[in-house]
């Protein structure tokens, strides 16, 4: 392993700050989705079983270097005491003298968690002070929030140059284990599934991947980019069209490479993006005008299928269909089935995606689950996060 885990340390007594990531789903202040809180128990509770002071920090929303009520840690701290039964102290800052004193009076087994980072600017200028600040806190850093790993802010990046002892959490191994795997050795046949929205998000993960995967499977609103580089109709559906010689040029690569990559073969299209609009199944091309393409069809659902069925891994990231609608969950679910009865390992990651699973009641058929979004595409694109570069270990030069 090229960095430190928990199982390196001695956390014994040790104030230690864990950057996890608290990001959370909340409507009306209420947290709607928990998972990421649920994802940082395992390193929260074997630190407390060694007897660390524990000092949790995150980022959470985007509000914009200024304290906002509506982006407070409070409703996290509220859940986590809940779920650990056990007191949760929570300052209305992140840095300061409040906040040093709490945490130097912390003692063995307690938790602290710090109000949202982002209310400060410095920390996504990753600024060196407030990186400092941070620091000050602790004796030992850990950084488990694999989906803020690809950032480069004061909590992921700066404040490591301040700790002589720093590891990566469980939860950081697990998502390099597992989406490492998939560009190290995938079980082979390895496909992969894209969908969603934005087709600029996820080129450079096929990019990369071509040199990995047997058979891309795309979906979504992307499909319809790569459908018009073919000269297909796609009438008012979504396509982005910047990047149309992009995907000619991905296509052209997939057969010369002879990997599979498969787009829909039918759609089913409306002429509103709303929940409750009338919808059909696109015949012929004089169907999609003014229509656009909302879920794949049923004859693609089955040609995906086949293939998820006889993979060795599967990746999935983006839903194959506007799945917030009901009248085009279908292809999501239907995909979501067919992963949860393969043998294949399967990794679904990236927010939307986490969702549309969830809904689908397949989640716990899942080999494993990314918590992050950007992160998990950006290191399929094999770029270094870096958040993990500044926590590899450093090379012991052998004495000469
Ligand atoms: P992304 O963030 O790029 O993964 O996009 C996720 C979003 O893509 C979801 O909110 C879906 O509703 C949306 N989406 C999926 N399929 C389509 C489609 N055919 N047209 C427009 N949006 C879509």
């Amino acid at each position: 392993m090229i960095y430190n885990t928990l199982s390196d340390i001695d956390f014994k007594n040790k104030k230690v700050l864990l950057r996890v990531d608290y990001n959370v789903a909340v409507k009306d202040g209420k947290i709607t989705d928990d998972s990421r809180i649920l994802a940082s128990l395992e390193t929260i509770r074997e630190l407390l079983a060694q007897q660390a002071k524990v000092i949790l920090c995150s980022h959470f929303g985007r509000p914009k270097g200024k304290v906002d009520a509506r982006f407070s840690l409070l409703p996290v701290a509220q859940r986590l005491a809940e779920i650990l039964q056990k007191e949760v102290i929570f300052p209305s800052d992140s840095v300061g003298m409040e906040v040093q004193k709490l945490a130097n009076e912390l003692k063995e087994g307690q938790i602290l968690l710090l109000e949202n980072l982002r209310f400060y600017p410095e920390e996504e200028s990753n600024d060196t002070l407030f990186s400092q600040k941070l620091a000050q806190l602790a004796d030992v850093y850990v950084n488990d929030a694999f989906g803020a790993m690809h950032r480069a802010h004061a909590s992921t990046a700066g404040v490591t140059q301040f700790f002589k002892e720093k590891a990566i959490g469980r939860l950081v191994e697990k998502e390099i284990s597992f989406l490492g795997g998939l560009i190290q050795q995938p079980k082979k046949p390895f496909v992969v599934i894209l969908g969603g929205a934005k087709v600029s998000d996820k080129i450079a993960v096929i990019e990369n991947l071509m040199n990995y995967a047997d058979a891309f499977l795309i979906g979504g609103g992307m499909a319809y980019t790569f459908l018009k580089a073919q000269n297909f109709t796609v009438g008012k559906s979504l396509v982005d069209d910047l990047k149309i010689s992009q995907a000619k040029k991905i296509l052209e690569r997939a057969h010369i490479k002879g990997v599979k990559f498969l787009l829909p073969v039918d759609s089913y299209i409306a002429e509103k993006f709303e929940e409750g609009t009338t919808y059909r199944l696109a015949e012929n091309d004089e169907d999609w005008k003014d229509n656009m393409g909302l879920d794949i069809g049923d004859q693609t659902v089955v040609q995906f299928g086949q293939l998820i069925k006889n993979a060795g891994s599967v990746f999935w990231n983006g839903p194959m269909g506007v799945f917030e609608f009901k009248e085009f969950q279908r292809g999501t679910f239907a995909i979501a089935k067919f992963l949860a009865e393969s043998n294949a390992t399967t990794i679904v990651g990236g927010g939307d995606s986490l969702a549309a699973i969830h809904q689908s009641g397949y989640a716990d058929q899942i080999t494993f689950l990314s918590t992050g979004g950007g992160a998990s595409l950006e290191f399929l694109e094999g770029k270094e996060l870096p958040g993990l570069a500044v926590l590899k270990k450093k090379k012991i030069m052998s004495e000469v």
